[in-house]
């Protein structure tokens, strides 16, 4: 019987054949830690140890709350500069570098075949190159350095086949939500979901990146697209570093979804649950205070080209704030070569610095009682972005944008 990708991928670290539902320890390629490098770093003494058994595998990104809000983060980032000075760890990211899993796909420390580990959740964002990405908690990380290791459970996998082409006012946040709002927010709970699409119209890099991303709103292990020549591209000179992994065509999947993308329409999220989801038209009308285009799920160059097309000649409603947070400088820089950063800016964005900015709910555009916002990002839980009195709706960067100029939430339909 063949295996799926990531049977292969466990069986390849394990040195031995290993099938869905199999506990193993194995060796990660990387691990990633944020700016809860700082929290976790206090484990060590907690366990005994002191040094990393492998810094050369340890990739610390500043991303969360940067430049520090208040001076418990200033401390926190200042303990983390000396802890990666101490334990030689040279894949250091410090504030304004981007956010971390932006950071991990752009620096090609995630590439196919590679097992990654990170103590943020949505660590599945590398899926989209192929790597086998997951999520783990802080004592797991801290155990990770240590040992170099760590048991994991290998995933059954979740196949989902994405049929035909996206209309032009769709996104693949769209499609992300869409599936989403189908399958449930516990719809693909600890599998691996495995995404495919028509060879003849492959998604882009950014688009796999949104829905490995939302893999983990779907409580998926791991999300992951098959490498192809879009893959290798991308990657350039470090493609040759990899071998391609792929499910075999009679590996068994747990289950098989297909979705046609002619029929996904833009649609949101709606408080106060990821899978609340509803076509924008039928939300068109709810009053929003404050829009957010960004996030590790929808800061990419791609992003703001679509925001930018609707915001282009046209202005945010006065009465709505509209934040602005690129993925990564890499990100910035190319925003501002294509003039995208000036037509935000002529229609009234206010530009922050690249990192995860108020996603979190901790700084850079905190939610007041009473205020809602329309948000990229991938999370909209009571009190995510600030007070829990507060609403987030999550939806694509065209539908973000089209809502800022009306000022209450708008499909973005009309702009195509
Ligand atoms: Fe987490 Fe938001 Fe930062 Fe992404 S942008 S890593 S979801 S805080």
């Amino acid at each position: 019987m063949g295996k799926t990708f990531s049977e292969k991928v466990f069986s390849n670290k394990a040195g031995r054949e290993v099938s869905a539902g199999e506990i193993v320890t194995l060796e990660p390629d990387c691990i990633l830690s944020h700016d809860n490098t700082a929290a976790i770093l206090k484990k060590l003494p907690e366990i005994g140890a002191t040094k990393l058994k492998y810094p050369e595998r340890t990739v610390v990104v500043l991303d969360h709350v940067t430049p520090a809000a208040d001076s418990t983060h200033a401390a926190n980032h200042k303990a983390i500069r000396q802890f990666v000075a101490d334990q030689g760890i040279k894949s250091f990211y410090d504030i304004g570098r981007g956010v971390c899993h932006q950071v991990m796909v752009e620096e090609h420390y995630a590439y196919p075949g590679r097992l990654i580990l990170g103590s943020d959740s949505h660590t599945t964002t590398a899926g989209a190159v192929g790597a086998f990405a997951a999520g783990i908690g802080r004592t797991e990380t801290a155990g990770v350095w240590v040992t170099g290791e760590l048991w994991l459970k290998c995933p059954e996998t979740l196949r989902i086949k994405l049929n035909g082409s996206l209309r032009d006012c769709a996104a693949a946040k769209d499609v992300a939500l869409t599936i989403i709002g189908s399958i449930g927010a516990d719809g693909a709970l600890y599998r691996a979901v495995e995404f495919a699409c028509d060879a003849e119209k492959p998604f882009s890099i950014a688009d796999r990146m949104v829905l490995c991303n939302m893999a983990a709103e779907m409580g998926a292990k791991n999300g992951y697209f098959p490498p192809d020549g879009i893959v290798a591209d991308y990657l350039g000179e470090s493609a040759a570093r990899f071998a391609h992994m792929h499910s075999d065509a009679d590996a068994q999947y747990a289950e098989e979804l297909s979705f046609n993308l002619a029929d996904v329409e833009p649609v949101i999220a709606a408080p106060h649950t990821v899978d609340n989801v509803h076509p924008a038209r039928e939300l068109a009308g709810n009053r929003i205070d404050q829009a957010l285009i960004g996030t590790c799920t929808n800061g990419r160059i791609e992003d703001l080209r679509s925001a930018a097309a609707v915001l282009a000649g046209r202005s945010v409603a006065e009465r709505v704030r509209l934040l602005v947070f690129p993925a990564s400088a890499k990100v910035y820089r190319q925003a501002l070569e294509e003039g995208l950063v000036r037509t935000l800016l002529d229609a009234g964005a206010v530009w922050m610095n690249p990192g995860c900015g108020p996603c979190l709910g901790a700084h850079e555009g905190v939610l007041a009682q009473g205020e809602a916002c329309i948000s990229t990002a991938n999370r909209n839980f009571r009190g995510r972005m600030g007070h829990p009195d507060s609403e987030i709706y999550l939806a694509s960067p065209a539908t973000v944008a089209a809502s800022a100029v009306a000022g209450e939430i708008a499909s973005p339909e009309e702009y195509f």
